[in-house]
């Protein structure tokens, strides 16, 4: 399990800054840069809709598609710790990026 700090504040699952999915997915299957990657598990959160009722937790399993990424094994994310960044602006998955990708 990875530990988790995610800005995206805009995202249902965002609670003080943990996530409140037991898992989520990294995209990026061609990421050569941050910003060709992100959360796809994002779900823009509404006025009229409460927050995620889940446990949000500071570690999370990580599913990643970047397979490009030094911390990706098998595609898993193997990092001890890593951001999800996007803000509070992100209103769709391709707004969020995952802070911590490093090409190979
Ligand atoms: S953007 Fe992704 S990591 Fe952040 S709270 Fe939402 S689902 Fe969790």
């Amino acid at each position: 399990m990875t530990q988790l700090n995610c800005s995206v504040t805009s995202c249902l699952y965002n609670q003080d800054h943990y996530c409140s999915k037991d898992d989520i997915t990294v995209g990026g299957s061609n990421a050569k840069r941050t910003s060709d990657t992100c959360c796809e598990s994002f779900r823009e959160r509404n006025g009229s809709m409460c927050n995620s009722t889940g446990q949000a937790s500071s570690t999370v399993d990580i599913d990643c598609e970047a397979t490009s990424c030094v911390h990706n094994c098998g595609c898993k994310c193997c990092a001890d710790s890593i951001g999800i960044g996007g803000g509070s602006q992100a209103c769709h998955c391709k707004d969020t990026e995952c802070a911590d990708f490093c090409c190979k």
